[in-house]
């Protein structure tokens, strides 16, 4: 085999998608659910029926696993994920609750509603997990065996669908097995979904609601809770939901100059690989590694008060592609 193309090929994927382990696959009784919070917790990709459609799920704190996520999904973007917890409660440690966010936490969950919600100072989920916004996608599932298993995991899980980017979202265990032959440690069968349909997201700020993405519970129900909400097209011309486009994205205060090789005058570099900068996104060129750093690096660089910062070449395969979007958005002119 051709040695080193091979393993830059493993690199560029974040070392899970082309690693060549079959996921173990399992029935989702409760000793397999320990066995999958183990996983989870050593920083592993467990797939996991939701009542929505079946989640892949990683530890929302572990920035180097939310990475391998967005690599074996392949997403060319960082979009921000949906933080699954246990309940209001486990919810409240993460984002700030408006009166009514708790109303409707109260109404629907748990359950197939997903609040956008502020993000609290000392959330543990990682920058990376909402893409470096300042708010959080937070939910409470149903399902017993996602219950079952935020239980035994013991903190929130970033769930994205368990489909390859661009694939229908998988409904089935065989789904999931479909989209990856490898690149993810387990999938846990729990039979076919309830409702097959993702969750509504549901912006909340103050005491407005903005229907962002529509799905399993219907504008009618929510109303019936929030009164009239904003449409999903209504809300997306005032506010893109597009997490790219969000207002909210954080992009540095500095102006940025991409494919460095050195720093000018005034500039900070931002390093990858054979380029050490003077901070660094992976000193190994390991391109999950540099997508679990690039928001803190963003915001370190900035904090330093830089005229300029300035950013290695990142080569554009894997998660190359996700890092280069986000750094071209953070490069682009403001307004
Ligand atoms: P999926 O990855 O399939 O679970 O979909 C997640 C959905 O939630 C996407 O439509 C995201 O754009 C949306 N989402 C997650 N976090 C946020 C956020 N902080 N603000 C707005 N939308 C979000
Ligand atoms: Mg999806």
């Amino acid at each position: 085999m051709g040695i080193g193309e091979d393993s830059t090929v493993d690199h560029a994927q974040g070392g899970a998608q082309v690693a060549g382990v079959s996921p173990r696959y399992a029935a989702a009784d409760h000793s397999s659910v320990l066995e999958a919070a183990s996983i989870l917790r050593s920083g592993g990709l467990a797939a996991c029926p939701t009542e929505t459609v079946y989640g892949l799920a990683v530890d929302a704190a572990n920035a180097l696993a939310v990475a391998r996520v967005y690599a074996v999904k392949g997403r060319p973007r960082f979009n921000p994920l949906i933080i699954h917890v246990s309940d209001a409660a486990a919810a409240a440690r993460e984002v700030q609750f408006t009166e009514l966010a708790q109303r409707l936490a109260q109404a629907f969950w748990p359950g197939p509603l997903t609040l956008v919600l502020p993000r609290r100072p000392d959330s543990c989920v990682c920058d990376l997990a909402s893409a470096g916004l300042e708010t959080l996608a937070v939910r409470a599932p149903s399902h017993p065996v996602m219950r079952d298993l935020l239980a035994a995991f013991g903190g929130p899980l970033a769930a994205p669908s368990a489909n390859r980017s661009g694939h229908v979202s998988p409904t089935t265990a065989a789904h999931v097995a479909a989209d990856f032959p490898a690149g993810v440690d387990m999938i846990l069968d729990g039979g076919a979904c309830q409702y097959g349909l993702e969750s509504t997201v549901l912006a909340v700020s103050d005491e407005v609601a903005r229907l962002l993405r529509p799905g399993a519970i219907s504008r009618t129900e929510l109303e019936a809770v929030a009164g009239p909400m904003q449409a999903a097209a209504e809300a997306e011309s005032a506010s893109p939901s597009s997490p790219g486009q969000l207002a909210s994205h954080y992009a540095p205060r500095a102006p940025m100059r991409l494919n460095a090789a050195t720093a000018e005058p005034g500039e900070v570099l931002l390093g990858f690989g054979a380029i050490a900068g003077d901070v660094s996104l992976s000193p190994s060129g390991d391109l999950a590694e540099a997508a679990a750093n690039l928001f803190a690096a963003l915001r370190a660089l900035d904090s330093r008060g830089a005229a300029r910062i300035c950013v290695a070449p990142i080569p554009e395969r894997g998660l190359g592609e996700a890092i280069n979007d986000r750094l071209r958005r953070a490069a682009a002119p403001r307004p």
